[in-house]
């Protein structure tokens, strides 16, 4: 349920709100928006409320029952594009498409250290690189962890790049925020409902893909439980889907991104490499997700694909990354978006 508050409420009556929500054993969760304030009411299955309670307070405009399972992730509660700052002077959601490119997974001091100009060359603002890796297999490599995570910090900062990995179990959060900028949370994560929690009491922005057989409802209830604890700094990410078709990876669902705009006010940026597994279909797949309103790429790059750990057959080129960079500079200005890739 939300409550909306007429324009002119006063910051009195909007305190009282909040007071009254509590007092009866809710969570208000309140957006100052630019016309008015909205109070979420947390806690509650709406058909077991009556709204009259709240419609009849000071201040109160109307009640809304919500027909979506998710509150705070929607558009409904916040009409305004949330715009996640990273950093840096980075901001996610804006009029700037953002790219997070790098390798998939950090493999050695020396690597990362390759890497980091050749994707800051490209226009990425965004290190990407795992320390942890959920890997099908139990035999594949599994990550350099906290040492890893070491290596890519120095290499990131050398070019002022700000970074993205993913955690894995919640135990690894702390150890994490010493170094990373974005806590991404994988697919085969994205109903780990205890670490979707444990991520909803910190203060740092997490990058949540899209299971590999979720609806776009329970990508947004997963952000929900991040939002719910108090953490709204989430960036969605469309990587593909399983479906019947065999020829690429997974599918990617373009039509996710006008539709997760429409549902809501979060961030949606696309990941071109998991969703095609193959090389030559990451640009093509990156200008069309850029075209339809995307707001920004993670990109696997590698300078030495044939050798890589892991996923070196979807990894781009040092030249590749950068052509694809001048691409999506004119596709982003086309659409009234920018993209500077660097001089
Ligand atoms: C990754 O980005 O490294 C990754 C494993 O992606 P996903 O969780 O989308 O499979
Ligand atoms: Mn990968």
């Amino acid at each position: 349920m939300m409550i909306v508050m007429t324009p002119h409420a006063t910051t009195e009556q909007i305190e009282s709100i909040v007071q009254h929500v509590k007092d009866e054993g809710f969570q208000p969760h309140r957006s100052d928006g630019k016309e008015q304030t909205v109070i979420g009411v947390v806690g509650i299955v709406d058909r077991d409320v009556d709204p009259r309670q709240f419609e009849v307070l000071d201040g109160v405009a109307k009640v809304v029952r919500l027909s979506s399972p998710f509150k705070l992730a929607s558009r409904q509660f916040k009409e305004e594009d949330t715009i996640v700052d990273v950093g840096k002077g980075v901001l996610i959601g804006g009029t700037e498409v953002v790219l997070m490119a790098g390798p998939c997974t950090i493999e050695s001091k020396e690597q990362v250290d390759a890497i980091a100009p050749i994707v800051a060359q490209a226009g990425a603002r965004i290190m990407r690189g795992g320390a942890f890796k959920p890997r099908t297999s139990p035999y594949s490599f599994q990550g350099m962890g906290e040492e890893g995570l070491k290596h890519l910090r120095i290499a990131a900062d050398r070019h002022n790049l700000l970074i993205v990995s993913e955690v894995m179990d919640r135990s690894q959060i702390d150890m994490m925020l010493n170094y990373v900028d974005i806590l991404q949370v994988g697919a085969r994560n994205m109903q780990n409902f205890d670490l979707l929690k444990d991520l909803g009491k910190v203060r740092r922005p997490v990058l949540l893909k899209r299971g590999i057989a979720a609806t776009l409802q329970e990508l947004l209830l997963a952000a929900e439980y991040i939002m719910a604890g108090g953490n709204t700094q989430i960036i969605l990410c469309e990587r593909g889907i399983r479906t019947y078709e065999t020829s690429t990876r997974n599918t990617l669902d373009i039509s996710a991104i006008p539709v997760v705009k429409t549902m809501s006010h979060l961030p949606i940026i696309v990941d071109p490499s998991h969703s095609t597994g193959l090389r030559h279909l990451v640009a093509p797949v990156a200008r069309a997700a850029i075209a339809a309103g995307a707001d920004g790429l993670i990109i696997e790059v590698h300078n030495q694909p044939e050798k890589a750990l892991c996923d070196g057959a979807q990894s781009l080129l040092p030249a590749q990354i950068e052509q694809l960079g001048h691409q999506i500079a004119g596709i982003a200005q086309s659409i009234g978006r920018r993209f500077q890739p660097a001089a």
